[in-house]
C-alpha cells in the first residue's frame, strides 16, 4: 500500500480530492490528449490540472523564468577592489581583486520570478471563467513567482489554493455538465 505524505491527504495531487472521482471522470471525458480541449470547462480542468502538476512535481519550475539581475554591489562585475592588497614586485594583478560577497562572484543576483507565457495564458483563462475564484488564482501566481518558489522538498506547505481551485474548477464543470 502507498503510504501518504501529509501534503497528499485530502489533494488531488494523493488522489484524495474532494471531488477526486468526478474530477478524474470529467477530466477523462472532456481533456483531451491534444493541449485544447473543446469545452471551457475542458480547458479549465486542463490548465488547473497543469499548474498543479507542475506545482508538485517540479516546483513550479516549469511555469516561470528566471528574472536576474545585475549586482548592485559590483556593478555586474562579480569582483572588488582587495582592501588588502600590498602592491609588490611581482605582477600578481588577481590580488587586486576579491569575489564580490553579495553575489558570489556571478554578477548577477536572483530576481523575482515571471509567469511563463504558458502560464500567463492559464492564469487568464481560469480568472475570466471564475471570476469569484480570482483570488485563489492571485495566491497560485504567487505561489509561482514569490521567494518559495522552487521547493523540490516536497514541503508544499502553500498547496492550498491549488487544492481549492481544482474545487472550484470541478463544481464549475459539474454546473456546466448539468446544462448540456
Ligand atoms: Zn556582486
Amino acid at each position: 500500500m502507498r503510504l501518504f505524505l501529509d501534503y497528499e491527504n485530502k489533494t488531488y495531487w494523493g488522489s484524495k480530492g474532494k471531488y477526486q472521482k468526478t474530477y478524474e471522470l470529467l477530466f477523462d471525458k472532456l481533456v483531451p490528449v491534444q493541449d485544447c480541449a473543446v469545452t471551457i470547462e475542458g480547458e479549465l480542468l486542463r490548465c488547473a490540472t497543469n499548474l498543479m502538476y507542475d506545482y508538485y512535481n517540479n516546483g513550479s519550475c516549469n511555469m516561470a523564468d528566471g528574472v536576474e539581475t545585475q549586482c548592485d554591489y559590483c556593478n555586474g562585475s562579480g569582483s572588488l577592489d582587495n582592501e588588502d592588497y600590498v602592491p609588490d614586485d611581482e605582477d600578481n594583478d588577481e590580488d587586486m581583486f576579491v569575489d564580490c560577497d553579495w553575489c558570489d562572484g556571478y554578477g548577477y543576483t536572483d530576481g523575482r520570478r515571471k509567469l511563463s507565457d504558458r502560464a500567463k495564458q492559464m492564469v487568464k483563462t481560469l480568472k475570466e471563467y471564475l471570476p469569484e475564484h480570482s483570488h485563489l488564482v492571485s495566491q497560485v501566481v504567487e505561489s509561482i513567482t514569490g521567494d518559495k518558489h522552487y521547493n523540490y522538498d516536497y514541503n508544499h506547505e502553500d498547496n492550498k489554493p491549488y487544492e481549492l481551485l481544482m474545487d472550484g474548477v470541478v463544481e464549475f464543470a459539474i454546473n456546466k455538465q448539468k446544462e448540456v
